[in-house]
């Protein structure tokens, strides 16, 4: 079965977060739909995957991890984990989608079938909270109202990020993108989160993602100030680069840790797991190598009784392509999803999943059990090199120069 075309499609559906699909053809009439979106990368994405179209086509589509190797060890200069690793995603995804579709079964049969009915989720507080901001007693209310809003909904699990600065007005300066959070600041975040905790209950389950920003001082500070939430996790409390930063937040705080979003790849995943730096891995599908690459690693982190929790905070093709891991692997915690999002894939793709109670019910349809919807891509179909479009995220404008993107 020959790959006989490559269709990219980017849709802006939400102000400002573009989606990239990848539809693949082949000569035996199926068709296989991938995602690689991400915040900031648009036009660079879409290059990347013009610039592979030549060597996808002609491929062999039933040979998915031949196709994976090929372009992971034929971009090794670009270093296969980041960039290229989003490439492989899309191509990777939407192979399964038609390896599915060919055997006529979901792709978590391809995996060695369900070990569960449902994938648990856990969800976002919507709105933009911040305890930085003046306004701390508007802050708890929104967040409080929101919190037990999502819990009528049927989520159990709910995350957050009370240090926000962005969500707060402020801007970084170009010397303080790794953030020092005062003491005042986090003394806010923890109130914040306490009365959210008093909000739902000792039973539900909160997280709070840090998004790799702060010093490791300031990381260890807030980690003990929110070990009264009881959280699940602490998402990211330093930046990626150091894995001697993450060891000594891991020394220095009781508070489950969790990385993932920003480590691309098995490899990158080998020193947390022998070090046991982390308590869970969220691998985006989207970013990380796809579905082949997200299954190793979460069997990587089952051999270190270390649980398994997709990233995923942007498109409904990568959120399904999750779902068809979750309900193969063993040690899976929760697939991350925003649910505000979900009116909005419907939007997109046909047919809409179902979903209620918390969770993800996915059909027997074959492949990823969605198509792209033709209306919805027409409609909401963007130029990817419009410089509107892919800028990088949480940089404030006034301190970028302008960039011409591609034929802008
Ligand atoms: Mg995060």
């Amino acid at each position: 079965m020959k790959i006989t075309g490559m269709k990219i499609h980017v849709v802006m559906v939400q102000t400002n977060r573009e989606w990239i699909f990848v539809e693949l053809m082949t000569d035996e009439g199926l068709t296989g739909v991938g995602e690689c979106s991400d915040y900031a990368s648009t036009a660079h994405l879409v290059s990347g995957l013009e610039a592979i179209k030549p060597f996808i086509v002609g491929m062999d589509a039933r040979n998915i991890e031949d196709v994976w190797q090929k372009l992971f060890h034929g971009y090794s200069d670009l270093n296969g984990r980041g960039y290229v690793s989003h490439l492989i995603s899309a191509i990777d995804i939407a192979l399964w989608d038609i390896k599915g579709k060919a055997l006529g079964v979901p792709v978590y049969q391809l995996l060695g079938g369900p070990v569960r009915d449902s994938v648990p989720l856990y969800s976002h507080i919507p709105g933009r909270l911040s305890a930085r901001s003046k306004k701390l007693d508007q802050q708890i209310r929104a967040a409080t109202t929101a919190a037990r809003n999502a819990k009528s909904l049927g989520f159990q699990a709910l995350k957050t990020d009370p240090f926000s600065r962005q969500w707060s007005g402020e801007e970084p300066q170009g010397g303080e993108m790794v953030e020092r959070l005062s003491p005042g600041e986090i003394a806010m975040a923890a109130e914040l989160m306490m009365a959210v905790r008093e909000t739902v209950g000792p039973e539900f389950e909160l997280l709070v993602d840090a998004h790799a920003r702060f010093d490791v001082a300031s990381a260890i500070r807030a980690a003990r100030a929110l070990e009264p939430v009881n959280l699940v996790w602490l998402e990211e409390p330093v930046p990626v680069e150091s894995l001697n930063a993450l060891r000594e937040v891991r020394e220095n705080t009781s508070i489950p840790l969790c990385v993932g979003e920003r480590h691309f790849t098995r490899w990158d995943y080998v020193d947390i797991f022998r070090e046991r730096l982390v308590d869970y891995v969220m691998p985006d599908i989207a970013w990380t190598g796809g579905i082949s690459e997200i299954r190793r690693i979460a069997s990587q982190a089952e051999a270190y009784f270390i649980r398994f929790s997709p990233h995923d905070a942007l498109g409904p093709v990568m959120l399904m392509a999750g779902v068809q891991v979750d309900m193969a692997t063993p040690n899976l915690y929760r697939q991350e999803c925003v649910h505000e999002f979900f009116d909005d894939y419907a939007r997109v793709i046909t047919p809409m999943f179902d979903w209620h109670d918390g969770a993800v019910w996915p059909s027997e349809r074959p492949g990823l059990g969605i198509e792209l919807n033709p209306e919805g891509i027409e409609k909401y179909r963007v130029d990817p090199f419009d410089r509107r479009i892919g800028r990088p995220f949480q940089f404030p404008s006034r301190t970028v120069p302008t960039v011409k993107w591609g034929k802008s």
